[in-house]
């Protein structure tokens, strides 16, 4: 069983480096923002209340993510183990996560704040097929139209420079404390987020002990 907690700021690669993680070790990616963005497109309950969260320009209360982290991880389908990203977010969520799990290791993806905004500030999103794309790595063939279904592309709600900025007040806030806590327990490995993915998944492996990625054929 290998239970990895991933952290890093806004656009430092933490899902995709989840997916390649999870990919050929079986691993379960437990995102607590994908979870939130179910509940909004599935018009959800607690779809509702976070929405009207965000609407307000506020960041989502720590207790409803605990409980939704709570209620992800009772459903017990990860049998080789997970990556959590998004949680915890602060230091009695850290404290609550390490009594419950047994946690292997903490994933540190570390970016410079001018990378993070060059990086966040790129990504478009095609609304009518959810495409993702970035202008600077991945831009669409034709400028601000998808290349799959040719719909015009938009800008997420938050990104935003100003939901940039306050995402990065939350996250030097709460967020670097809680990577304090684990350190303190040796749980931390810092890996370079800047070079291209392949690459800082090797390191993020080697630095866990775990074999090299093999591509599912
Ligand atoms: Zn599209």
């Amino acid at each position: 069983m290998r239970k990895y907690v991933i952290m890093g700021v806004q656009g430092s690669g933490k899902g995709t480096q989840s997916e390649l993680l999870c990919d050929d070790l079986d691993l379960v990616h437990i995102s607590v923002g994908d979870i939130f963005r179910w509940h909004v497109q599935n018009h959800t309950k607690l779809g509702a209340q976070v929405r009207r969260t965000m609407n307000a320009g506020e960041l989502v209360g720590d207790d409803l993510v605990e409980s939704v982290v709570r209620e992800r991880l009772d459903q017990h389908d990860w049998n080789f183990g997970f990556v959590i990203d998004g949680f915890p977010r602060n230091g009695r969520q850290a404290e609550f996560f390490m009594e419950s799990y047994d946690i292997d290791g903490v994933i540190h993806l570390e970016l410079p704040e001018d990378e993070v905004r060059r990086r966040v500030l790129s990504r478009r999103l095609c609304p009518n097929c959810g495409m993702d794309y970035n202008l600077i790595a991945d831009r669409p063939k034709e400028d601000g139209r998808c290349d799959i279904c040719g719909h015009q592309l938009i800008t997420r709600e938050d990104d935003t420079p100003e939901a940039l900025d306050a995402r990065l007040r939350d996250y030097n806030e709460k967020t670097r404390p809680v990577l304090e806590l684990f350190r303190r327990k040796e749980f931390v490995h810092d890996i370079d987020a800047r070079p291209p993915a392949e690459e800082v998944q090797a390191k993020i492996r080697a630095a866990l002990n775990l074999p090299a990625y093999q591509a599912h054929a």
